[in-house]
């Protein structure tokens, strides 16, 4: 396989090539993000798309399990490991659904708005797709220690799949998770402690975590599992294929998702160029990456300050500039949707190569219209946590604004279970009656005597 797959340094005027076994997450000569590069001509790419189909047809969950998962059933189109050696938990098996109802709020006509449920997997978020694939690097590496900063939900996969995986050795693998001071979700935290990673609650936010895990992961050796190493979007670009194939292999116009450390939008744009590549499909959809405002440094750059992507290169002193300004004043992400509560985004550059592949537009979103959108998933479909709202609040913007046309066919990406942060779906809906409510979507319990008279005054008849 060696020969097939390596890592490239992003930069065009670098370039660098390590061999897949070297984890080091950062190039050493330039510093810049690696991708991993396959030499397609030595894989074997099906001719069709199609291909796939009969494989999802034929798989059974039990007897199968590298078929029937969402991740590898795609291996021809990440081919970094021979199939026999390939981690799963079963990931990927996530729910694909119109949502004609929800687009209808919008003036939307049916067969034009689709919703990608990651919320589905195992750990109830998309980041398993990514473990599968960086759980089978470290367990090839014969490591058994892995570690991760988190807003919660790579806590939570990464602590899952240490768990239920095995060490080279045959030893269980042990988790480090470090998560900064009082900014995780309740069922996010609950699922680290219960899967018994080591959990060590860090004075500071996101990214003073992900700095000192970077550092701790170096000196300790531990297996780093955050959106740098690269594996890990190897096997997010895998809800790409599976949108693909819901939409029977022709690209929507429009994917719509969350952007926090920029992970899946890098993942998803390194999947359509590569899909372009090969000849597998003739269109790329176009990209729209939504951030809060509270934690809006890829909005700011690209949108304000015109930063981009273009044949290789970007202005990288207006990022160190945006970025030494806003440690100088000292301001923290803060926003309700914790999972993209972060400063300064690791995967920025590949996010900006996302949106010059995808011809991509980037949004902010208030807490408010996370919550309206939330909302919405809960009233018209199978519900998501609060990062995954900013998907349909980013999508309700840019119809309104005429980006998206209400005859274009969209997928918001919902990137987190519903149950993962269920105070904020309290709160937005007003703990009790009598309670100042504001939000439109809410839905008070109703406080009522226990007398069947009094319920059908309430319920009607
Ligand atoms: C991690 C996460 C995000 C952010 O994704 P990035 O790839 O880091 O941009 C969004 N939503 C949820 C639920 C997450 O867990
Ligand atoms: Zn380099």
């Amino acid at each position: 396989m060696a020969e097939i797959a390596l890592q490239q340094c992003i930069s065009v005027d670098c370039g660098a090539t390590l061999g897949i076994d070297e984890d080091r997450f950062s190039c050493p000569r330039c510093g810049s993000l690696l991708d991993v590069r396959y030499d397609w001509s030595k894989a074997r790419i099906p001719v069709s798309l199609s291909f796939f189909d009969e494989r999802a047809a034929a798989a059974t969950g039990r007897r199968s399990p590298v078929d029937s998962s969402g991740v590898w059933r795609f291996r021809e189109l990440l081919p970094f490991a021979p199939a026999d050696q390939l981690v799963t938990i079963g990931e990927g098996r996530t729910l694909f659904q119109g949502a004609d109802a929800l687009a209808a709020t919008q003036g939307v006509p049916a067969e034009r708005l689709f919703l990608q449920y990651e919320g589905f997997n195992p750990s109830g978020s998309f980041k398993d797709n990514g473990m599968a694939a960086a759980f089978t690097m470290a367990k090839r590496l014969g490591r058994r220690r892995v570690a991760c900063a988190s807003t919660g939900n790579t806590s939570a996969s990464m602590a899952m799949f240490a768990r239920l995986t095995t060490a080279m050795d045959g030893e269980p693998m042990r988790a480090v998770v470090f998560v900064g001071g009082g900014k995780i979700a309740m069922g996010k935290l609950a699922q680290a402690l219960d899967h018994g990673a080591i959990t060590l609650q860090i004075d500071g936010d996101f990214d003073a975590c992900m700095n000192l895990v970077r550092e701790a992961a170096e000196r300790l050796g531990l297996y780093l599992m955050n959106s740098v190493n690269p594996f890990r979007l190897e096997g997010q670009k895998t809800i790409m294929y599976r949108v693909l194939q819901e939409l029977n292999w022709t690209p929507p116009d429009w994917i719509v998702v969350p952007g926090g450390n920029l992970g899946n939008c890098s993942a998803f744009g390194k999947t359509f160029s590569e899909l372009k590549e090969l000849g597998l499909i003739d269109r790329i959809p176009r990209l729209a990456v939504i951030q809060a405002e509270g934690a809006n440094p890829f909005y700011a750059l690209v949108e304000r300050q015109g930063v981009k992507f273009s044949a290789g290169r970007y202005d990288a002193s207006v990022v160190e500039n945006y970025f030494s300004r806003r440690r100088r004043e000292g301001r923290a992400a803060k926003t309700v949707a914790t999972a993209i509560e972060i400063a300064q985004p690791v995967n920025l550059p590949k996010a900006l190569r996302s949106l010059e592949v995808m011809n991509g537009v980037v949004r902010q979103v208030s807490d408010e219209e996370i919550l309206d959108g939330k909302a919405m998933v809960g009233a018209f479909g199978f519900g998501c946590e609060p990062a995954s709202g900013a998907s349909v609040a980013g999508w309700k913007r840019l119809v309104e604004e005429g980006v998206i046309s209400r005859g274009d066919r969209v997928v918001c990406i919902l990137t987190g279970h519903a149950l993962k942060d269920p105070d904020v779906t309290i709160g937005y809906h007003g703990e009790m009656d009598g309670h100042q409510v504001a939000r439109t979507l809410a839905n008070r319990p109703i406080r009522c005597p226990a007398d069947v008279d009094r319920i059908e005054k309430i319920i009607g008849k």
